[in-house]
């Protein structure tokens, strides 16, 4: 689903050179949840910035579907970018939106019908038990439930993978189960591939199948949650 073929990425300026990553290789089935941990500045941004086309490799290859993301024309690339949802640690909504319309904006970028919007919107805010929130602000949620609205606009258009960065970063750890059971029900209901990037031990614990470790640029472990919390 998503492969990594020798990526490396190198940062350049005037005053320094930094590798960020070091000849990943790494791959994410369907269906998996998959985690990547590791602490500032391993390089999960960066790897995760590449599956949604916002940053490319310096040398290697990354497919996602058998799609190698180098050599996809204009319109491949807009199906891409409409096949993949991301949601982030400050959940990044818009302030002066409506949850409703938050959740409607990626499918108004993309020209739907109005009556589609209504229904599909209207589904995801049932899904994310925000219904009632339709017409509220950002500024009128908790942080939990700004993450849900998140997820839904995430799912606005029906996309088979989900990048989350640092998702409950910035919740508490009652608000973080909820989220997390969340996106476990994102992955079952709704078949959506997920990768988490997340410098916390319990969201691997919590939700992962599969792991990799990250360290300065490199991935010093990967495998099954029993394997890599099993080792003395
Ligand atoms: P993490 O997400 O694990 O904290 P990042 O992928 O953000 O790690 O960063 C990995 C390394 O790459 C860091 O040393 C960071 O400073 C560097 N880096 C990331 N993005 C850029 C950029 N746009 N320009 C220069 N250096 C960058
Ligand atoms: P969640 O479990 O989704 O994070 P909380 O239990 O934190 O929700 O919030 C409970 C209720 O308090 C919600 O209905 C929400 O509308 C309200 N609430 C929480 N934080 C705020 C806030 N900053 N401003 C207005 N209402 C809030």
């Amino acid at each position: 689903m998503i492969e990594f073929r020798n990526v490396s990425k190198i940062f350049k300026s005037k005053t320094r050179t930094v590798e960020a990553l070091k000849n990943i290789n790494l791959t994410i089935e369907k269906g998996d949840i998959f985690g990547v941990i590791g602490f500032s500045g391993a390089g999960k941004s960066t790897l995760l910035r590449m599956v949604n086309l916002l940053e490319k490799p310096t040398s290697g290859q990354i497919f996602v579907d058998g799609q190698d993301l180098s050599k996809l024309s204009e319109k491949e690339l807009r199906q891409a970018k409409k096949n993949i949802g991301m949601i982030f640690q400050h959940f990044n909504l818009l302030r002066s939106k409506t949850v409703f319309d938050n959740v409607a904006m990626p499918l108004k970028l993309r020209k739907t019908p109005k009556s589609v919007i209504e229904e599909r919107v209207n589904e995801l805010l049932r899904f994310v038990d925000l219904s009632d929130k339709a017409n509220s602000y950002p500024n009128q949620l908790s942080g939990g439930q700004k993450q849900r609205v998140g997820i839904a606009r995430a799912l606005a258009t029906n996309p088979s993978i989900l990048l989350c960065d640092e998702p409950t970063s910035a919740l508490d750890p009652q608000t973080t189960t909820s989220i997390l059971q969340l996106l476990k029900r994102v992955n079952q209901e709704y078949d959506v591939t997920i990768l988490i990037i997340t410098h916390e031990m319990e969201v691997i614990k919590q939700i992962c199948n599969r792991v990799a470790v990250m360290q300065n640029g490199e991935i010093i472990e990967e495998g099954t949650i029993l394997d890599i919390f099993s080792k003395p």
